[in-house]
């Protein structure tokens, strides 16, 4: 890392390579819970369901991207295989193993909440401390929140359509 970048830093930068390694490992199982569900979704609305569980996807992935970036730039070395994704992860993984839309709405709304706080506790920890990485768990904070509230919209959508038949 570049010497002044590093010096800015004012926490323990271990432990703060430690927090965005196991967000990373929650991106990854968020990647793929969202990616393996829009596959086997079944159910009423799932047109539309699949299309914002890829999109989610993405944004996990993307997110995934923005850490290792940083945990590279603190000199720190990310995860390197994906059996240590399970290790590190603070939100876990939820198996889409009953692929209704609602359980799948259910699962992943449940992930986003966690990843809210996972987010909200890394800008605490970084707060007047390191403000590039405060800038970046904002960031993803923000996409996280809209994924619950875009979720939660497709949940109450469902509950209104039941009430239409
Ligand atoms: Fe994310
Ligand atoms: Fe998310
Ligand atoms: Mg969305």
């Amino acid at each position: 890392m570049g010497k002044r970048g590093r010096e800015i830093v004012k926490l323990d930068v271990e432990l703060l390579i430690k927090h965005l390694n196991k967000a990373f490992a929650d991106e990854w199982l968020a990647y793929y819970q969202y990616w393996v569900g829009a596959k086997v979704a079944v159910g009423p609305m799932r047109g539309a369901v699949v299309a914002e569980l890829m999109e989610h996807a993405l944004d996990e992935l993307r997110h995934a991207d923005m850490l290792v970036e940083r945990i590279i730039q603190l000199g720190g070395t990310p995860i390197l295989k994906p059996e240590d994704w399970y290790e590190h992860t603070n939100c876990g993984y939820a198996e889409p193993s009953k692929p209704s839309v609602k359980e799948l709405l259910n699962q992943n709304i449940e992930a986003e909440q966690c990843a809210i706080d996972v987010y909200s506790k890394i800008l605490e920890l970084t707060k007047d401390k390191d403000p590039v990485t405060y800038n970046l768990a904002l960031e993803i904070l923000e996409d996280e929140v809209e994924h619950e509230e875009d979720l939660q919209a497709l949940v109450e959508d469902m509950m209104i359509a039941k009430d239409m038949y």
